[in-house]
């Protein structure tokens, strides 16, 4: 069942990159992708495993319906390490760095892009709080 849910998903992403700006811009879509998170959300609170927490899940939504996400942090909460040893802010984005401190001077910043919602990113959002007592 979560393996259809799984595919249904994807399906409904892939279509939503054909459109001319990669939103989902059918009303049935957007229902459909709706109806499809809350079933995952279902699952979840039954107890199967689903990692993804529902804040990111709603998050995804919102990244399909209004063709972006803003605040990506890229450079700072995540990065990719080349076969070089150089760095890029992530693997999307060309921009070479020896140091992360020039990263994050020279592109986290200034970093503007929306481009995707994916599951580095989601994931390296999360706020960690941590209570000492
Ligand atoms: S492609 Fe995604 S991870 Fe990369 S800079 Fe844009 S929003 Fe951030």
């Amino acid at each position: 069942m979560a393996a259809e849910l799984k595919r249904e998903l994807w399906e409904i992403r892939r279509t939503a990159r054909q459109t001319d700006e990669g939103v989902l811009a059918i009303r049935d879509q957007i229902d459909a992708l709706k109806q499809k998170i809350e079933e995952v959300i279902d699952l979840r609170n039954q107890g199967y495993p689903v990692y993804t927490s529902p804040r990111v899940l709603w998050k995804f939504y919102r990244f399909m319906t209004e063709g972006g996400f803003p605040g990506c942090q890229a450079g700072r909460k995540f990065l990719v390490i080349n076969p070089d040893g150089r760095m890029t802010p992530c693997a999307m984005v060309m921009a070479y760095f020896d140091k992360q401190e020039d990263m994050l001077e020279n592109f986290t910043k200034q970093n503007t892009c929306e481009a995707c919602y994916i599951a580095t990113r989601a994931k390296r959002h999360k706020v960690v709080c941590v209570s000492v007592v």
